[in-house]
């Protein structure tokens, strides 16, 4: 499949026919265990289900093949994905350096559970290569960075950060869960692995949760693999195969995304409701141009800093009706979040604490119109709400 585009290899890779009937969609191999013809006779190589099952293998194929990777490993939850790479790589005295507006949930990770393993985490500004420079140690063994960041959209250059980390002896981790590898390869840029929570985009229909792994080479794959294998964070055959069903329309939704939030922020950006628009389709963000030489579209992800502060924040949240509130985000369906308080509560009053005046949207695939319709009325209600 290699040879193939972007979206045929979502289609295609890992998904041939069943050899036996012919059916076009490979079985959903929903079995814990697999018979043994003779002891350690293994067909296909599968023994018991938490080492191996045929749904997960097709998934883990489509995924190692969306990424450029050599292959990628499936797990129950993007967290569990995060876990079994951090555990299989690092080790006590290892350092940590972390974008410092990545997931909460990653900093969480770090800090309050393998902190106590004696692995140190620090945070830095990754846009600043001299900070970044500075910030490295004989010790850091994982710069982890997420571009776009997650809420306030930050972009960061993957090919500048991973030649100063590989000078510095270390390798480079790259969240790709908010672009999706439908807009951002970073294995190609130089990454060494990519990390997912396939809950959101590759998934996209909010019905299940995963994560993967994905290496740019075989460097860690056994490590890692030790990691799933004895641990056992593992992804079901039923999450495997709704994962592997929604991947196939990535390309064409991430367009979609992208289309609807570009209209959406433009919208924003002449609303004076609106003091931030953090958006990186914007020609008016940051990081834009780097975002535009690395990315091959902008993602459908946006955050909005109101105006009114605090109050208006939480008011317009709780005033839409098709952006319905609720965390997470990549799904068909829009959603609306207030970070401070929900998606990023785990990191109130710390140094990755998301300003209190910002709401985030996940642009889904409905009808632009309507959309902008809803954000219209919520704004109206804000308004009229604050001048009772
Ligand atoms: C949701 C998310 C995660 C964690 O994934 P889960 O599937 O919720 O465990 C990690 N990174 C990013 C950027 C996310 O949005």
């Amino acid at each position: 499949m290699s040879d193939h585009a972007f979206a045929t290899r979502a289609i295609h890779a890992g998904q041939a026919a069943d050899p036996t009937t012919g059916a076009i969609i490979p079985p959903i191999y929903q079995s814990s265990t697999h018979v043994q013809d003779g002891i350690g006779g293994f067909r296909e190589g599968y023994e018991y289900n938490r080492a191996g099952n045929p749904t997960r293998s097709s998934l883990e194929t489509q995924l190692a093949a969306l990424e450029g990777g050599v292959s990628a490993l499936s797990f129950a939850s993007g967290l569990a994905a995060e876990d079994a790479l951090l555990r299989g790589i690092l080790k006590p005295g290892d350092h940590v350096l972390l974008g410092n507006d990545v997931y909460g949930g990653t900093y969480r990770l770090l800090t309050r559970v393998l902190a106590p393993w004696g692995v140190e985490t620090t945070t830095v500004e990754l846009s600043d290569v001299d900070l970044l420079r500075a910030a490295i140690r004989p010790e850091t063994k994982i710069v982890w960075l997420e571009t776009p960041s997650n809420p306030l959209l930050k972009i960061v250059d993957i090919a500048v950060i991973t030649e100063l980390a590989h000078a510095a002896g270390a390798i480079v981790v790259v969240d790709n869960t908010f672009a999706s590898p439908a807009l951002q390869q970073p294995l190609a840029l130089g990454a060494d692995l990519v990390v997912h929570s396939t809950t959101k985009y590759l998934g996209g229909h909010s019905d299940v949760l995963g994560g993967a792994v994905v290496f740019g080479d075989d460097r860690y794959v056994e490590q890692v693999k030790f990691q799933q294998f004895a641990v056992g964070a593992v992804s079901a055959p039923m999450d495997a195969w709704l994962t592997t069903r929604g991947i196939k329309t990535l390309a064409l939704r991430m367009r979609q995304h992208s289309e609807n939030a570009q209209a959406i922020a433009e919208w924003a950006a002449a609303k004076p409701e609106f003091s931030q628009v953090y958006f990186p389709g914007l020609a008016s963000h940051p990081g834009h141009e780097i975002a535009a030489a690395q990315m091959s579209g902008f993602g459908g992800m946006l955050s909005l800093g109101l105006a009114a502060g605090v109050d208006a924040a939480r008011a317009f949240a709780e005033s839409t009706s098709v952006f319905q509130l609720a965390e997470s985000l990549g799904g068909v369906e829009s959603l609306i979040g207030y970070p401070s308080d929900m998606t990023h509560a785990s990191v109130r009053g710390t140094e990755l604490a998301v300003p209190e005046n910002v709401v985030r949207l996940s642009v889904g695939i409905e009808d632009l119109g309507d959309l902008i319709a809803d954000l219209d009325e919520a704004l109206a209600r804000v308004r009229r709400v604050r001048e009772q």
